[in-house]
Formats: C-alpha cells, structure tokens, sequence
C-alpha cells in the first residue's frame, strides 16, 4: 500500500461525488502538478546521495566538501586548482573552501604550489595519499552506480536525456551556476530527432555519448 493510500480520506470525502484535485493521485496529472512531485523526487534523490556520501566521507575522517574537493582536484582542469574557482564549482563561499583546503593540506592529501609566473597565487594538487582517498571514495559510488545499473537501458538512457534537459534549464534560470553538459554547450550540433553531433570535436553524440562534464565545453551563448 502507497503511503497516499494510507492517509486517512478528508472530511467529507466519503460523500463528495468529485473530489478536488490536490492531494489526489492522477493518470492524466496537470504538468504542474508532475513538476512538483518531479522537484520532490529530486530532492528524495540529492537526500540519498547526500547521505551516501556523508557516510563514505565521515569513515575516512574527512567532510563531504572535502571529499568534493578532493574529487575535482581529482578530475582535474577545468576548474584551474586553485582556490576562488573550486569555490565557484561547488557553489560555496571562498572562505568555506579555504577552510576546507587547509584540513586537507594538514592531512597530507593536498599539498599546495606556488604558480609559475605569479608568486601570489597558490595552484593545489593531490598527494598520493589523496589519490588512494579519492579511489577508496570512487568505489564507494560503485553500489549507486550498481542500483542504477538495474534499470533496463532504455530507462537509464530516458532518465540521463532527462535530467541534462533538466541541468541545461537550471543553468537557464541561475539555479546552476557551472554545468559543462552537451545540453548547455555551445558546439552541440543537429536535434534529437536527426541526432545530435559535436561541431568542436567532429563526432556524433546519440544518447549515451552526451557528456555530463566535458573539458571541451563552453556555454552557449545567453
Ligand atoms: S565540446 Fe564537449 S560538451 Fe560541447 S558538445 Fe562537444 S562533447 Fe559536448
């Protein structure tokens, strides 16, 4: 029984030839009302990840963002290693970051670099022990990844086109300030219906080949 199913009907439902549709399930949903429920399956997802996360982290004595940090450093350009733009890719503040970078640095995950040709500006890098972290964290990920590969492939290849659509209209109404995806690239090329290429790397992209974070990327134009 759904957890709909197990709340108690309203007053008056019992008589009511017609109920109102709030709060009622539907086959033939308004959009707006599937928009909601999508924003709250959404949210049930980053919680679950969230918490995923927070547990891999936390038993190798590091916090979330520091494991963030340690997994972009990993991934490397873009963003440059460097302070104000880890900030900028994790959407927190540049104080919160240094923080971060600096339990890192004392550690001995991350060590930092003076760049050549500005002694002001810091480059970081990981340490061999911040590449064992960050694979250790990487196969944390392997049971999502393996919950997801349950779905049929048709279903993983809807939901991925899904949610790029989905990213690229975030990063449309500021929700996502950095999105490197096809969908937001201003070298994707073709429709879906005639299918999709890359104008910068000369290839086709059908679905699954669609990049989530492409080193190639840059924006489209507003
Ligand atoms: S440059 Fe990268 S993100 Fe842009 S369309 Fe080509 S493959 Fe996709």
């Amino acid at each position: 029984m759904s957890r709909d199913q197990q709340r108690p009907a309203p007053p008056g439902a019992h008589e009511a030839t017609e109920l109102p549709l709030a709060g009622r399930e539907s086959h033939d949903a308004p959009s707006a009302e599937v928009a909601v429920k999508l924003v709250a399956a959404l949210d049930r997802l980053a919680r679950a990840l969230r918490q995923h996360r927070q547990g891999a982290a936390s038993k190798l004595g590091i916090t979330p963002l520091q494991a963030e940090v340690l997994r972009t450093l990993y991934e490397g350009p873009p963003p440059e290693a460097v302070v104000g733009l880890l900030a900028r890719e994790l959407g927190v503040t540049q104080p919160t970051v240094t923080d971060s970078v600096n339990a890192l640095v004392r550690k001995g995950l991350v060590a930092r670099s003076t760049m050549q040709g500005d002694r002001r500006r810091t480059r970081l890098e990981l340490t061999g022990a911040g590449h064992d972290l960050v694979a250790t964290l990487t196969a944390a990920e392997s049971e999502l990844i393996a919950a997801v590969a349950g779905m049929g492939a048709t279903s993983q290849e809807t939901a991925y086109v899904s949610l790029l659509e989905l990213i690229a209209r975030f990063v449309d109404t500021g929700h996502i300030e950095v999105a490197r995806t096809c969908l937001t690239c201003r070298y994707l090329g073709g429709t879906p219906e005639a299918g999709r290429h890359c104008l910068l790397l000369d290839m086709p992209l059908p679905d699954p080949a669609l990049r989530v974070n492409c080193p190639e990327h840059e924006p489209r134009p507003a």
